[in-house]
C-alpha cells in the first residue's frame, strides 16, 4: 500500500535537495478549513482526506523543497534483515485462510478494509482500486504485526508491519 504524495512542480531547482522555505505549507496548515495539516508529534505535513485517511507530503508543491525529516521511523520497532527473513518464511506454503489458521491458530484481529490498494491511471487504462479483508496476528514477531489480506477463494497474501513502540526517548 502506497500512501504517500509526491508533488513536484514542473520548474524547480534540484528537486528535493533543500528544505521548503516558502512557508506555504506552514501557513496552509494553520488554516482550519485547509486539507493540509501538520502533525507536531511526527513532524509531518499531510493531506487530510477525511474519514481518518491521510496522505503524507514529502515535498512542498509550491517551491519543491523537502518537508522536515519525519520522526515516524523512530516510533516503530526495528525489523532486522534476519527477522524479516524469518517472517517471510512464515508465509511459506500458506495459500488460504485454512492454511493460515492451521499454522497460527485464530487471528487476533479482523479488519474489514485492512488492506487497500490503488492502481493509478496508466497508458490509457483507468485507475482502479481494491480493498481486502485483513487478518492480523500480533504475537508472531516481537517487532512486527503479521497481516494476511484475504482475496477471492479465501486465498491470503502475507505482509508485515512494524509495531508501534511509542514516543522515542531523546
Ligand atoms: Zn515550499
Amino acid at each position: 500500500m502506497v500512501n504517500t504524495l509526491l508533488a513536484l512542480p514542473h520548474e524547480m531547482p534540484s528537486p528535493g535537495t533543500t528544505f521548503c522555505k516558502c512557508g506555504t505549507l506552514e501557513n496552509a496548515s494553520k488554516e482550519p478549513s485547509h486539507p493540509i495539516r501538520w502533525d507536531e508529534r511526527m513532524q509531518e505535513y499531510y493531506l487530510d482526506l477525511g474519514q481518518q485517511r491521510h496522505m503524507m507530503i514529502h515535498y512542498c508543491p509550491f517551491c519543491g523543497g523537502k518537508t522536515p525529516e519525519s520522526r515516524r521511523g523512530s516510533f516503530f520497532a526495528h525489523v532486522t534483515q534476519a527477522e524479516e527473513t524469518r517472517i517471510l518464511l512464515l508465509f511459506k506454503d500458506i495459500r488460504t485462510v485454512s492454511d493460515m489458521i492451521a499454522r497460527f491458530g485464530p487471528p487476533d484481529e479482523e479488519r474489514e478494509f485492512g488492506t487497500t490498494v490503488r492502481h493509478p491511471e496508466h497508458k490509457g487504462k483507468p485507475a482502479c482500486g481494491e480493498a481486502y479483508r485483513t487478518l492480523v496476528y500480533n504475537n508472531l514477531s516481537p517487532v512486527a504485526h503479521i497481516l494476511f489480506a484475504v482475496g477471492t477463494g479465501d486465498c491470503v497474501q502475507g505482509s508485515w508491519m512494524q509495531k508501534y513502540t511509542g514516543e522515542p526517548k531523546i
